[in-house]
């Protein structure tokens, strides 16, 4: 039962999903722990830019105390990186990532969502116009203007800067796997962005856990799996790339379905929830959740298979949907163990947010930045030649941070630095 819907407690907005999510409210109980785990309470330093102070105002909206058209409560939400590393930090477990998503639902329906927003999500939605954006960004981004733009002030050139860093840093010679046919089969969610900017790295993922012995079957029909539309509250456009997903996973038949995206396998990992009450996709959706994995699980299960000596410094920069909604923590360290040459140091705050968040770095440039400098300085301190992340949209805002910045680190994908060790069997790899 909702907070507000408590016998003799009137609720302002009956029927909505924060009213149906609400009874995650009452788990709180103001201990403030989770404010030194909020990025966007360290850069502004406002309670009601806190998970506390989120979680106060959506009482309020319950209880009809704040009106839900308010684009001043409203821009506190929006302000949310959505990164849940409230959820973590929570002794009380607090469901913060669920009542985020409900409120930014119920927010939705009456007030637009800012231009910026509909343009991506619009874009994500419709396959045909992805296909053709991605392919009108691989054609500049083939030019070389982008990495020359990069060089301009940051608040002109991030956009042209996270571009140029998808570019892939470490070309290798692709190599053999060592095949094992009896191996479990694995169905990888090829992704949009993962597909269409770092198709090099999507194969590099084929090749790596075919090295650990996975079985790589093809699944035709993919869309985008509805992360964004989902965390921006708009949960139909999400179900709907959702039902496409299921279908086409379930028609794979395979064992496992794996993604090297984070932020796309914690939603996947949550599509039961998606269609909480459908009597039809419900059942579908949790058979398909639950062989959801992501690329270092089951490289880990493995071992994984060591490679060849990469010399390198490395720290790791955990994706917040790899540590916060889906608690992977293990998994990453295994795989960059199984690289010989690497020292790994530790990031100070690797679970804070690099202020990518999906879209939330084109439509909050401000806050984004501010999170972006803080995670940067860290970086910086470990002395670090290679940062590793599993997530597109941190790869981006960490590969555009450390370009405009004139930092020398390079972001990189975890599996292409495994696939690297693998390609430098007999010949060790260099930065
Ligand atoms: S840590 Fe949890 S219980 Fe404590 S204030 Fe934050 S959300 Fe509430
Ligand atoms: S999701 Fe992230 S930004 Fe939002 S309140 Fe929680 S810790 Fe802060």
């Amino acid at each position: 039962m909702a907070a507000a819907e408590h016998p003799g407690t009137p609720c302002a907005l009956p029927g909505t999903p924060l009213a149906q999510a609400g009874a995650g409210l009452d788990l709180c109980v103001h201990c403030g722990f989770c404010l030194q785990a909020c990025p966007t309470y360290l850069a502004l330093d406002n309670e009601n830019d806190s998970p506390r102070g989120r979680l106060v105002l959506m009482r309020g909206l319950l209880a009809g105390d704040l009106d839900a058209a308010d684009d001043a409560v409203a821009a506190h939400f929006d302000r949310c990186l959505g990164c849940r590393g409230c959820e973590t930090a929570c002794p009380s477990g607090v469901p913060y990532g669920t009542l985020l998503e409900a409120t930014r639902t119920t927010l939705a329906a009456s007030r637009p969502r800012p231009f910026a927003a509909r343009l991506i999500l619009g874009t994500f939605r419709h396959p045909l116009l992805l296909r053709v954006a991605l392919a009108v960004a691989r054609v500049v981004r083939g030019t070389g203007l982008p990495a020359l733009l990069a060089r301009l002030p940051r608040q002109v050139s991030f956009p042209f800067a996270m571009l140029a860093s998808t570019r892939r840093a470490w070309p290798t010679a692709p190599y053999t796997p060592d095949a094992d046919a009896t191996g479990p089969t694995v169905a990888l969610l090829t992704g949009c962005v993962m597909e269409g900017l770092y198709t090099e790295t999507n194969r590099a993922t084929e090749r790596v856990l075919a090295h650990n012995g996975y079985r790589v079957v093809p699944v035709g029909g993919q869309r985008c799996c509805g992360a964004l539309h989902a965390h921006a509250g708009d949960v139909e456009s999400a179900r709907a790339l959702a039902r496409a997903n299921i279908a086409a996973f379930e028609a794979s038949g395979a064992d496992y379905v794996v993604t090297n995206a984070s932020g796309c396998g914690s939603l996947l990992k949550e599509y039961e929830h998606l269609f909480a009450g459908d009597e039809t996709w419900q059942p579908r959706a949790r058979q398909v959740a639950s062989r959801a994995r992501d690329v270092s699980e089951l490289l880990a299960a493995r071992g994984p298979r060591r490679g060849g000596v990469v010399n390198a410094v490395v720290t790791w920069d955990a994706p917040c949907h790899l540590q916060h909604a889906q608690r992977i923590t293990a998994a990453p360290l295994a795989v960059l163990g199984a690289i010989p040459g690497l020292r790994v140091v530790p990031l100070v705050d690797s679970d804070h947010c690099c202020g990518s968040a999906g879209i939330y770095n084109l439509v909050e440039p401000d806050t984004s930045n501010r999170v972006l400098d803080a995670k940067l300085a860290r970086i910086e301190a470990t002395g670090a030649d290679v940062v590793v992340s599993s997530n597109p949209g941190c790869l981006m805002q960490l590969g555009a941070g450390l370009r405009t910045g004139q930092h020398r680190a390079q972001a990189i994908h975890l599996v292409d630095l495994l696939d690297a060790a693998y390609a430098a069997e007999g010949s060790p790899h260099a930065p």
